[in-house]
């Protein structure tokens, strides 16, 4: 049997059609998932390293969280786990919010003296780099 012709019986077939309805639709709807489910991933990926100022523990949060979140071992306020290229003394950086107006300048040049390195004072200070990237 050709095809062609299979495919035009396949379609006068009120049963098989609907059939195969069925089928196109659970594909959309795989589809779909494993796109949502690439979504989420990406979403996942937006993470930082987190240290502890109290008891140095160190871990993963996701960004946006990190502000608010609490050490698992003693409940203290955790902070960006930062590093100065100077002198690689590693800290735990906490942002605080911008208080009254201030122009972006302004901003910048708060983040860059709260971001600079408690130990030599220097403001070539990074965030700690995740693996792999
Ligand atoms: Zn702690
Ligand atoms: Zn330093």
């Amino acid at each position: 049997m050709e095809l062609k012709t299979y495919i035009s019986l396949v379609l006068r077939d009120k049963k098989r059609r609907e059939l195969l309805l069925l089928i196109a639709l659970s594909i959309l709807l795989v589809f779909i998932l494993i796109l949502t489910m690439f979504q989420k991933k990406q979403e996942f990926k937006r993470l930082r390293y987190v240290l502890c100022p109290n008891c140095h523990y160190k871990g993963m949060q996701e960004v946006g969280k990190i502000e608010g979140s609490r050490c698992p071992k003693c409940k203290a306020q955790l902070g960006y786990d930062w590093k100065c290229i100077e002198c690689e003394y590693e800290f735990s950086l906490l942002r605080t919010p911008i208080l009254g107006k201030m122009t972006k300048k302004e901003i910048s040049k708060y983040r860059i003296n709260e971001s600079s390195c408690p130990k030599c004072g220097s403001k070539r200070t990074f965030p700690k780099k995740l693996p792999g990237k």
